[in-house]
C-alpha cells in the first residue's frame, strides 16, 4: 500500500479564528500519563498552531487513528528520522512531537484524509504499544519565555529578516503572520513554512527557550536569503549573457535586413575576406588587412571612414606580393632584343649585358643602381624599357623632375583626407607584378623644400639594405622591394644627391654624330613613325639626303628626340595626304622638299659667325643637353681697368675669367702688351647664347685667347675650337664631354680643335668618322693655344 502521509499536504494554519495564537486555542489536554495513539509522519514535522490536512494509509497509522475517534480525537504525530523506513520502530522516530487534534477524517479508497490542528509540543515519555498500532505516553514541553527586552528584540529582528526573506515574495499571507505578537507562536508558524530541512525544523520544533528559537529561525533566515540572493545573483549573470547574445544577433538581423533594404552588397566583407586570404601575402600584411576588415565590417557603409578603409583593403589586395614574372635566362636573347631596338650603343649595351649576366649568375640584384646619364632624347629611356624587354620583366617609368615633397615617394598617412600611396607603390600595382624594371627618370630634377626631402625617401627605396621592408605611409605595411630592378636616368650628374649617386652605377649615352643620327632615322625612326602613323612602309621613302637636311635645318640636338618629332610631323602630312587622295602614290622625302612637309627651315647652317676676329675666340662647352659652340667675346673701354662679366656664368667660369686676365697681366710684355694698359681700360668679357647654363671649368684658355687678341689687337682664327682650363702659370688642365664637345664643333664646321694633351686618351671615344675628319690639336700650356689661334702673334 502506498503510504500517503507525505502528500497532499494542506497548509491550514491561521485559518480559523481560532489558531490565532495558542493561549486562544480551547483544548483539552488529556490527563496525566493518558496513553496518546500515535502517528509517524515522513517528511513533515509539524508544529503547534498549525492546521494541516494529509492522507494516511498505513495499517498501524490507520488504527491509530481509529483509536484517536475512541478518546477525544487527540493523537500524537511525530517525525520519522528516516523517510524510506516502512515499519518505523521507536528508534526511527524523533522523540519531540506535537499532540494534535483530529478534526475531521474523510474516507477514501484504500486510505483517509486527516485534517488535524497542532496543540501543544509534548516528548514521548514511553511507546506503550509498538505492534499493531503505535501509542505512547508523553509529556508536554511548554515554551520558556525569557524576561526583558532581549526577546522583543530578538522578536523583531526574526520579523525583520522574514519579511526581508520571504515577505516579498509571499503576499497577503505574510501580513497576517506578522501580525502574530506572539513569538512562540510565530517561530511555529513561520518554521513551518520555511523551506529548510526536515532536521533543522525539528531542531527548532525541540527548541523550548523562545528566544533561542527566534535566533534559529533568523539564521535559517539569513541562510536561506544569502542563498536565494547568489542564485539571483547568478540567474541575473545567466540571463545577461543570453540577453546580450539574443540583443546582439537581433541586431545583426536588423542590419543585414536594412543593408539588404538598401541595396548594399551584404557579402562584401565576406568577399573582401576571401580576396585577402586567396592573396598569398605575407603573414604580417593579411593579418593587417583582416584587422581594417573587422574595423570596417562594423561601420556604416555610408560613412567616410568606410569608405577609406574600403580604398585602402583594395590597395593592398591589388598590390603584386607574390606575383612575379620569371625571368629570360637566356642572355644571347637579351643581346639580341637591345640590338633590335636600339642602333649603336654598343659599349652602353655591353655594360648592361655585364650587369645582366652576374644578375643571372648571383640570382639576385646588384647592390648598385644602374643609372643612365646623357643629353636628352639619347635613349635613356627607351634603353630602359628595353631592359625589361630582354628581361621578360613588366616596365614601370616614373619621373621624378620637379618631385619636391617626400610624400609623392613615400605617401600619406591615412589620416590625411584624400591619402594616397606614394608612386613607388602606384608604380608597382599598375605594373602588377613585384619584380618590374622600374625606371626613376630624371633623377637629377629632384629638388627638395618645406615639405621634406625626397631624395632621402628615394634613398630607402634603392638601398638594398632597406628596401626589404619599405614602408609606404599610407599603406603601413612592409613591403620587399629587392626584387625590383631600379633604373634611373640624369641628364647631368652634377645635380644628383651626392648619397644617391653613391649608390649608382653610371653609363654614360653620349649625344649621336651625324651619321649615327642618319642610320637611327632611317632605321628605326621612320619604321616606327610611318608605323604609328597607319602608313605602309613602301610608299614612303626618305632619301640620306633628305634625312640630312632634315637633321641639320630643323634640329639642333645631341639626341634624336627632335628628329623622331619632324619625322613624325613629315609622316602626318603623308598621312593626311594619303587619306585625302586615297590614291597609290608614292612619297619620296628628299633634300629638296622637305621644306614642303615642314615649312622654312628653323636653323641656317653656321648661325655663329667663323669670320676672324679680334677679341672673339670660339669655344667648346659641355651643358646638360649635350655640346654647344660658344663664342666668347671681350671688349676694351678706357676706364680704370675694372672687370665685368657677363652673360650666364657659373661661379667656375667667373674664376677661370679672372684666372686668364692675371695669366695676360703677367706676360703682358712677352706677349706684346702695353702693361699700362691694365690701369687705363676697362675689360668686359661677354658670353653669348646666356640662355644656355654653361658648367665646367673648360672655357679657360678660350677667355685667354680673346683677351690676348683685344689687348695685343691681333684676329683670332674663329675656325679653330678650343676647350681647356688654365692655371695662373698658364698649364692647359684636362676637360670632360670631349666626344659631345667634338661632335657640337663638327655640326658647326669646324675641323681644328685644341684639346688639352691629358685628353688625347679620349679622342677613341669619338667615332672614327668624325675623328678622321678632326685635326685635334694637343697643348699643355696656354701659349701653345695662342701660337695656334691667334694671326701674327709675336714669336
Ligand atoms: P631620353 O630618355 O634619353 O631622353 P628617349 O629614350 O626618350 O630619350 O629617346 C627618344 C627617342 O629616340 C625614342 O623613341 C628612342 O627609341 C629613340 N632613340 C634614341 N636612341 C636610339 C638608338 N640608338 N636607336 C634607336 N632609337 C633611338
Amino acid at each position: 500500500m502506498v503510504e500517503k502521509e507525505n502528500l497532499e499536504l494542506k497548509t491550514e494554519e491561521l485559518n480559523s479564528e481560532e489558531n490565532q495564537g495558542r493561549r486562544e486555542v480551547t483544548i483539552e489536554v488529556p490527563e496525566e500519563n493518558a496513553v496518546l495513539p500515535m502517528l509517524a509522519m515522513k517528511g513533515i514535522v509539524l508544529f503547534p498552531n498549525i492546521s494541516t490536512s494529509f492522507d494516511v494509509g498505513r495499517t498501524k497509522s490507520l488504527a491509530a487513528v481509529a483509536m484517536a475517534g475512541e478518546q477525544d480525537n487527540l493523537i500524537f504525530i511525530a517525525a520519522q528520522k528516516e523517510r524510506s523506513v516502512e515499519d518505523p520502530q521507536p528508534n526511527d522516530i524523533y522523540n519531540v512531537g506535537v499532540v494534535c487534534k483530529i478534526k475531521r477524517v474523510s474516507h477514501l479508497d484504500d486510505r483517509i484524509r486527516l485534517y488535524v490542528e497542532g496543540v501543544y509540543r509534548a516528548k514521548i515519555t514511553e511507546y506503550v504499544t509498538v505492534e499493531n498500532c503505535l501509542s505512547v505516553r508523553v509529556e508536554s514541553m511548554p515554551p520558556v519565555y525569557e524576561e526583558g527586552v532581549e526577546l522583543s528584540v530578538c522578536f523583531e529582528m526574526l520579523k525583520n529578516a522574514y519579511r526581508d526573506s520571504i515577505g516579498k515574495n509571499d503576499g497577503a499571507s505574510v501580513e497576517r503572520l506578522l501580525a502574530i505578537d506572539d513569538a512562540d507562536v510565530f517561530v511555529n508558524v513561520a518554521t513551518f513554512r520555511l523551506d529548510i530541512s526536515e532536521r533543522e525544523k525539528q531542531n527548532i520544533l525541540q527548541t523550548v527557550c523562545v528566544m533561542e528559537r527566534c535566533e534559529e529561525v533568523i539564521a535559517s533566515l539569513n541562510a536561506q536569503r544569502e542563498i536565494k540572493e547568489a542564485e539571483r545573483r547568478i540567474s541575473e549573470r545567466v540571463r545577461k549573457n543570453v540577453e546580450k547574445g539574443q540583443k546582439e544577433y537581433y541586431l545583426r538581423e536588423q542590419l543585414r535586413a536594412i543593408h539588404q533594404e538598401l541595396g548594399d552588397d551584404e557579402n562584401e566583407k565576406e568577399e573582401f575576406e576571401k580576396r585577402i586570404k586567396a592573396k598569398n601575402m605575407p603573414k604580417e600584411v593579411e593579418e593587417k588587412a583582416l584587422k581594417e576588415l573587422f574595423r570596417m565590417s562594423k561601420m556604416n557603409p555610408s560613412s567616410p571612414d568606410y569608405t577609406v578603409l574600403r580604398t585602402y583593403l583594395d590597395w593592398i589586395i591589388e598590390l603584386p606580393f607574390s606575383e612575379k614574372t620569371v625571368d629570360r635566362e637566356s642572355i644571347k636573347d637579351a643581346k639580341e632584343i637591345l640590338d633590335a631596338d636600339h642602333f649603336g650603343l654598343e659599349k652602353v649595351k655591353g655594360r648592361i649585358l655585364e650587369y645582366l649576366a652576374v644578375m643571372k649568375l648571383t640570382k639576385k640584384i646588384s647592390g648598385s643602381i644602374l643609372c643612365l646619364v646623357g643629353p636628352p632624347g639619347v635613349g635613356k629611356t627607351s634603353v630602359a624599357a628595353s631592359i625589361a624587354r630582354s628581361l621578360d620583366r613588366k616596365f614601370v617609368r616614373m619621373s621624378l623632375g620637379g618631385v619636391k615633397d617626400e610624400a609623392e615617394i613615400r605617401g600619406h598617412r591615412k589620416t590625411y583626407i584624400g591619402a594616397m600611396p606614394g608612386r613607388i607603390m602606384y608604380g608597382l600595382k599598375s605594373a602588377g607584378s613585384a619584380n618590374p624594371v622600374f625606371l626613376l627618370d630624371e633623377i637629377d630634377k629632384l629638388s627638395s623644400d618645406l615639405r621634406g626631402d625626397p631624395a632621402s625617401a628615394l634613398l630607402e627605396v634603392l638601398d638594398p639594405e632597406q628596401n626589404t621592408t619599405f614602408r609606404d605611409r599610407y599603406l603601413e605595411i612592409p613591403y620587399d622591394l629587392s626584387d625590383v630592378l631600379f633604373i634611373t636616368t640624369a641628364n647631368s650628374l652634377d645635380t644628383i644627391p651626392a648619397p644617391l649617386l653613391d649608390r649608382m652605377e653610371v653609363i654614360e649615352l653620349n649625344g649621336y654624330t651625324q651619321e649615327e643620327k642618319i642610320q637611327i632615322a632611317k632605321r628605326y625612326l621612320v619604321p616606327k613613325k610611318l608605323k604609328e602613323n597607319g602608313i605602309e612602309s613602301a610608299r614612303v621613302k626618305f632619301t640620306e639626303s633628305g634625312v640630312k637636311a632634315l637633321i641639320e635645318g630643323f634640329t639642333r640636338e645631341a639626341g634624336v628626340r627632335n628628329l623622331e618629332r619632324e619625322i613624325g610631323s613629315v609622316c602626318r602630312k603623308i598621312a593626311c595626304d594619303i587619306a585625302q587622295d586615297g590614291g597609290k602614290k608614292k612619297y619620296t622625302v628628299t633634300e629638296e622638299n622637305v621644306e614642303k612637309f615642314l615649312g622654312a627651315k628653323k636653323y641656317l647652317g653656321d648661325d655663329q659667325s667663323l669670320e676672324n676676329e679680334v677679341g672673339s675666340a670660339t669655344g667648346l662647352a659641355w651643358t646638360a643637353v649635350g655640346g654647344t659652340t660658344l663664342s666668347i667675346e671681350v671688349c676694351l673701354m678706357s676706364g680704370k681697368g675694372e672687370i665685368l662679366l657677363t652673360g650666364k656664368l657659373g661661379d667656375v667660369m667667373k674664376e677661370s675669367a679672372r684666372t686668364a686676365i692675371s695669366y695676360i697681366r703677367a706676360h703682358a710684355v712677352n706677349l706684346g702688351i702695353d702693361p699700362n694698359l691694365f690701369s687705363t681700360r676697362d675689360i668686359h668679357i661677354h658670353v653669348p647664347e646666356g640662355a644656355t647654363p654653361k658648367d665646367g671649368p673648360s672655357a679657360g684658355i678660350t677667355m685667354a685667347t680673346a683677351l690676348c687678341s683685344a689687348f695685343t689687337e691681333k684676329q683670332v682664327n674663329k675656325k679653330i675650337a678650343m676647350t681647356g682650363e688654365i692655371t695662373l702659370r698658364g698649364k692647359v688642365l684636362p676637360i670632360g664631354g670631349l666626344k659631345d664637345k667634338a661632335l657640337a664643333g663638327f655640326r658647326l664646321g669646324i675641323r681644328d680643335i685644341i684639346i688639352p694633351k691629358a685628353n688625347v686618351k679620349d679622342l677613341e671615344e669619338i667615332p672614327a668618322d668624325i675623328r678622321n675628319k678632326i685635326n685635334f690639336i694637343a697643348v699643355s700650356d696656354v701659349s701653345e693655344v695662342f701660337e695656334h689661334t691667334i694671326i701674327g702673334l709675336k714669336k
